[in-house]
């Protein structure tokens, strides 16, 4: 399949100044010399703990946040060295969802009129066509058509996120960022919010960047996995491949979190150590080497690649060398 987006040594720093000078004091990596690619029609989930980057990765893609270093390829065009016309051109094509969508839509506009605004500022079709758009999406994601008249306080956490929804949508876009997208829903609401986001990519063709913090959510809807930690992706395979045969101690603890309907697959059970160390002082050698139950001296100084393993299937630990 053709890669749709490219991320090359992405890196987003966070510092620290003090002092009369204001000299840096120090430098947290928020996303840490990170490169992945991602398919046309496939979804990627992005996991990881709190704080690990994945949603600095989400926003630094696009350009709502500027990133320190590397490279964000759009079909072969590199959005970091685009502006005007052409970076809105692109950056149409690339929407993101968030995990709280009452924060983006404005509590004095009907969600009509949010979900038209964007298609205004990107000059798409008449107002009729606007309308008719604003209409046809929010069938789509199952809201009926006198909703285009009411208030985002007048809707349900649920119902929000699928206007977050529409209005990505109204856009036509070909890639979407779904930044924990169902984190805050009930689980009974979640399933229905993951079910219309699978309809949409079979009916639009729709690429998915699709992060969360647990690998759960991620299971069913993910065509491949990638796993973060401290602002770098420590694994990444195909959904199957990563859930049977994880490589990295990480990956292998967080699933051994999760309970297995099927006995005759068999985990080891692996407890992690401690929390999440600071981005702005992170361990020395492997970042994981605190919490990791099998770390060896040479974890200790020095840090472990990150490469492809198997084929489809990269991990960055010492064990797999
Ligand atoms: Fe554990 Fe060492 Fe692998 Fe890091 S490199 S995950 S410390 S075994």
């Amino acid at each position: 399949r053709m890669e749709l987006i490219q991320v090359r040594n992405l890196k987003k720093y966070y510092t620290i100044r003090g002092g009369f000078f204001q000299r840096i004091k120090s430098c947290g990596k928020a996303v840490d010399n990170v490169s992945f690619d991602i398919f046309d029609g496939e979804t990627l989930g992005l996991v990881g703990e709190s704080g690990c980057g994945k949603t600095t990765i989400g926003r630094t893609m696009l350009r709502l946040i500027e990133p320190t270093g590397g490279e964000v390829y759009y079909e072969g065009n590199n959005i970091f060295n685009l502006s005007g016309g052409a970076l809105q051109a692109i950056r149409r094509n690339m929407q993101i969802i968030f995990q709280d969508p009452f924060s983006s839509l404005d509590p004095r506009m009907p969600v009509g009129e949010s979900i038209m605004e964007g298609m205004r500022i990107n000059r798409i079709g008449t107002r009729k066509e606007q309308f008719d758009m604003m209409i046809d999406v929010l069938r789509k994601v199952g809201l009926e058509d006198y909703h285009a008249r009411r208030y985002p306080h007048e809707f349900s956490g649920g119902q929000r996120q699928r206007i977050g929804i529409a209005r990505a949508l109204a856009l036509r876009p070909r890639f979407i960022i779904c930044d924990e997208p169902v984190s805050a829903l009930d689980v009974s609401i979640q399933s229905q919010v993951l079910n219309i986001l699978k309809d949409l990519q079979e009916e639009y063709g729709l690429t998915y960047l699709f992060i969360a913090h647990n690998l759960s959510v991620v299971e069913h809807i993910s065509d491949r996995v990638a796993v973060m930690y401290l602002g770098k992706i420590v694994e990444l395979a195909h959904r199957a491949e990563l859930f049977y045969n994880p490589l990295h101690p990480y990956t292998q603890a967080l699933l051994s979190a999760i309970p297995i309907p099927d006995p005759a697959v068999k985990r080891k059970r692996i407890t992690l150590k401690g929390d999440v160390p600071s981005l702005f002082n992170p361990p020395k050698g492997c970042r994981f080497h605190p919490r990791c139950p099998f770390a060896k001296d040479q974890c200790l100084v020095e840090a472990p690649p990150y490469r492809e393993v198997q084929k489809g299937h990269f991990a960055a630990c010492w064990l797999n060398e």
